[in-house]
């Protein structure tokens, strides 16, 4: 790894902290979108039952029952996000931010950072978080929690049971899904949206640091899109685990440091050293 100190110094000196977290993350979480090998191990029925050796692939079937479709996702829900267990390195990531204000903007939809105690009103799940549910009719009826859904589904036995289980919508009575872009009528959690406005506007003018965490090439609007904005704003500095610093834009070249590492080594170096 490359930069260390100079990450140390721009994280250090922030007063605010805004991680932008991609899927590498979710992987170093246990959740690897596109992994096969431990995929296949944990689901061998679905593997043979669908043809699916990843989850990516999994989401993306199209079934045309209602209540198959919520037995396979509850099988990855229960496994990915409720037996979840936070990773040292999100516990050590919670006690670099310490005290100071921070927001979080990431593509992973597990779950993870709301389990690991970061604050639910600090994190924009930009691609949805599949343990909420949303109507199925194309019209935003609101978000609600999937959890007990998910865990009854994975006990449910009978055909029969597992219809009557099928979740629907308090106001038009439709089927609820899981609250991902699977579809094209997938509406981003505007209120979580509006928050990561309002912080960043709120500090514009004060010393902050992106900490981008596990981008790679599942999530390309984690990558330039963020560097643009660092580039507008003198006070704001940007540190990369994932990508050498001469990758980084030419404009923030001073005020930023490509670590060239892995999420957990950096964030373990920065808390440690
Ligand atoms: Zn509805």
């Amino acid at each position: 790894m490359e930069n260390l100190n100079k990450a140390q110094n721009l994280v250090q000196n922030a007063e605010a902290v805004i991680v932008v977290a991609g899927n590498g993350l979710a992987k170093a979480e246990g959740l690897d979108l596109l992994g096969e090998e431990n995929f296949e191990r944990a689901f061998p029925d679905i593997v043979q039952k669908y043809d699916v050796h990843s989850v990516g692939y999994a989401l993306d079937q199209h079934l045309s029952s209602w209540s198959e479709k919520w037995q396979l996702w509850s099988r990855l829900i229960q496994k990915y996000s409720l037996a979840y267990r936070p990773s040292e390195t999100l516990k050590q990531l919670k006690q670099l931010i310490g005290n100071r204000q921070y927001f979080i903007a990431t593509s992973t939809f597990g779950h993870f950072f709301e389990t690991a105690g970061f604050n639910e009103n600090r994190i924009f799940n930009a691609f949805g978080d599949w343990t909420k549910m949303q109507c199925s009719s194309g019209v935003n009826h609101g978000l609600q929690d999937s959890s007990n859904v998910v865990q009854k589904f994975v006990v449910a036995k009978s055909r029969a049971a597992l219809e009557h289980l099928v979740p629907k919508c308090e106001v038009c009575g439709q089927p609820l899904e899981i609250h991902m872009p699977l579809n094209d009528h997938f509406y981003p959690d505007t209120d979580a949206n509006s928050r990561f406005r309002w912080f960043l506007t709120g500090n514009e003018d004060k010393n902050t640091v992106f900490l981008e965490l596990g981008v790679d090439e599942t999530s390309p609007q984690l990558r330039e899109p963020i560097e643009h904005l660092v580039a507008e704003y003198p006070q704001w500095s940007y540190v990369a685990a994932d990508f050498p610093q001469e990758t980084l834009l030419p404009e923030i070249q001073e005020r930023s440091a490509g670590v060239n590492g892995d999420t957990a080594s950096l964030i373990n170096y920065l808390v440690t050293e």
